[in-house]
């Protein structure tokens, strides 16, 4: 089995690893994905794949962001009619996402094309059991808390009678278990260890504040922003969000918010204006709670992040369950009992349907007037298309407005730009130069190009922490290490990827430093070899352990 590792190396976006097993006449990908706002995006997502597509026997996804699946279509108008393993949530997340970037004028592949990605779950959507997938080749999941259906892919294949083993990480999210700190997902499974394992290391070189992994400090700060935006400036707060797991934890945060203090934001409506979002919320309430049969230690496990009860100062599982579904699903109270612990507010409005229903766009012109206390959750997370353009071509203007980022956003797209401002003094902004331009295109139809010059832009530009899906350097170390130095760590020999330059040499020096320290009874230093790839068109042999 040999491997090439063809992004993304310096980069965060493009996930695709391809493996061939020449000897048992077998290759695969591990993700296929998009790259975003990074250099090179335009040959990476529009050039030709260095594999026959027609040539992959399957590809295994670890979990519904764009960057892991974004070219599959691709791979399948490209002659792959193989299966796309990934677990039930990935594929239902992955084909409204899909769907929804299909309808675009820039898309890359027809809509036709969906319904022929064949997914198949591999053991019924269980972690850590086994799934044969032919040709000797065996594959098991282990959920990572980034996102509802983001799973790590341990790959088993034969080598000279003896069985090797490939660990892929995926995207690590939420901390080890009793330490999770987002609202709905649970901690990441650990691993059964394996001879390799290609290791993400978005924030390999980041280490948070410990207040960004409590759930009090996050609410605390989303809380002052809402205050400030609504209460005290009576104008609309707009939260530019990614539609998956981003929308859904914000949601969430600000119906405990609310509930916590229902008379305070009697007069402060909370809208979700994101379709999409909506659909994935839908898929959240009817999986979140699916159980799988195994998690080491013999509980029964299934997505949900079972400190939520805890935190929110209810025992019962069943109360929380519920709260949550009523806030994904409709925004709406759904428990009967008068004396619930948290109570979920009636002003959670979610816009799901066409932009032409005229409710919606009475709904809409009034949010835009800007002189009405209301929260916006909306998308694209980096401002880079959906219905946030509008809301951006109206409100940016005005001073009353409040934009607020709630993590990462690309300096070369459009909410990257704008996230300058949270730095530039009012007084200043009176003397800038240039112009931000944007094209808004409602329901991807032909819309309008928007220029506004830098000068004009009055509103609030606010960014709060606290809720990347991504670990950061311990949550990255707890993962490569097994939680706490159990011995044997996740793999003898890692492949740092999907990170920069410097985030993949601090994560490098943090791993071989901690490794320093793990000894063994009799003494030794426990083995261990990092690579950092560079080259995308160099062959690593995985049964000899070696570069081509
Ligand atoms: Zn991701």
């Amino acid at each position: 089995m040999k491997i090439r590792f063809l992004g993304p190396l310096d980069r965060v976006t493009g996930s695709c690893s391809w493996l061939v097993d020449e000897a048992a006449g077998v290759q695969f990908l591990v993700d296929c994905g998009t790259m975003q706002s990074e250099p090179g995006e335009r040959e990476w997502n529009s050039g030709a794949f260095p594999f026959d597509p027609s040539a992959l026997d399957f590809v295994l996804l670890t979990h519904p962001h764009q960057d892991h699946y974004g070219l599959i279509p691709r791979l399948v108008e490209a002659g792959f009619s193989g299966p796309v393993y990934c677990t039930h949530e990935t594929a239902e997340i992955t084909r409204i996402g899909l769907e929804d970037a299909a309808r675009f004028r820039d898309a890359r592949f027809s809509e036709e094309t969906i319904p022929r990605i064949r997914f198949v779950t591999p053991s019924g959507g269980k972690f850590n059991e086994p799934h044969d997938v032919g040709k000797g080749i065996a594959v098991r999941m282990y959920r990572t808390g980034h996102t509802l259906g983001a799973v790590s892919f341990r790959v088993r294949w034969e080598c000279g009678g003896q069985g090797k083993t490939v660990t892929f990480s995926g995207d690590i999210g939420s901390a080890p278990a009793g330490r999770e700190h987002m609202p709905i997902i649970g901690h990441s499974l650990v691993p059964t260890p394996a001879h390799f394992a290609v290791v993400e290391s978005t924030y390999g070189d980041a280490t948070r504040d410990p207040s960004e992994k409590d759930f009090e400090a996050r609410l605390e700060r989303l809380t002052a922003v809402i205050d400030r935006a609504t209460l005290e400036r009576s104008g609309v707060l707009v939260i530019p969000s990614f539609a998956t797991e981003r929308a859904q934890n914000l949601l969430y945060d600000i119906s405990v918010i609310y509930a916590r203090n229902p008379k305070k934001y009697l007069d402060v409506p909370v809208y979700l204006d994101a379709p999409m979002a909506s659909k994935i919320n839908k898929v959240y309430a009817q999986r979140i709670d699916s159980h799988h049969a195994y998690e080491p230690g013999g509980d029964a496990c299934g997505w949900f992040n079972r400190r939520l009860p805890d935190w929110l100062g209810t025992g019962s599982f069943d109360e929380v369950m519920a709260g949550l579904k009523a806030v994904l699903s409709r925004g709406r109270k759904h428990s009967n009992h008068d004396d619930d612990p948290v109570e979920y507010p009636e002003r959670i409005h979610q816009v799901i349907g066409s932009d032409n229903e005229e409710s919606f766009r009475n709904m809409r012109h009034a949010l835009m007037q800007g002189d009405r206390p209301a929260i916006v959750l909306t998308s694209s997370g980096m401002c880079e298309g959906g219905r946030v353009l509008s809301y951006l071509e109206r409100l940016l203007p005005l001073e009353k407005t409040t934009i607020l980022f709630p993590g990462y956003v690309s300096r070369r797209a459009l909410g990257g730009r704008i996230l300058e401002f949270a730095d530039i003094p009012f007084e200043e902004r009176r003397s800038l130069d240039g112009e931000l331009e944007w094209d808004v295109q409602p329901n991807g139809s032909c819309g309008h190009r928007v220029r506004m010059p830098r000068r004009a832009v009055k509103a609030h530009i606010e960014r709060i922490g606290g809720y990347s899906g991504h670990a950061d350097q311990s949550d990255l170390l707890d993962w490569v290490f097994r939680r706490d130095d159990l011995m044997p760590l996740v793999a003898p020999h890692l492949f740092l990827v999907h990170g920069s330059t410097g985030s993949r040499h601090a994560l490098r020096d943090a791993i071989t430093a901690r490794a320093a320290t793990r000894h063994d009874a009799a003494g030794n230093i426990e083995p261990l070899r990092v690579d950092l790839p560079t080259d995308p068109d160099r062959w690593f042999d995985l049964d000899q352990g070696e570069w081509e």
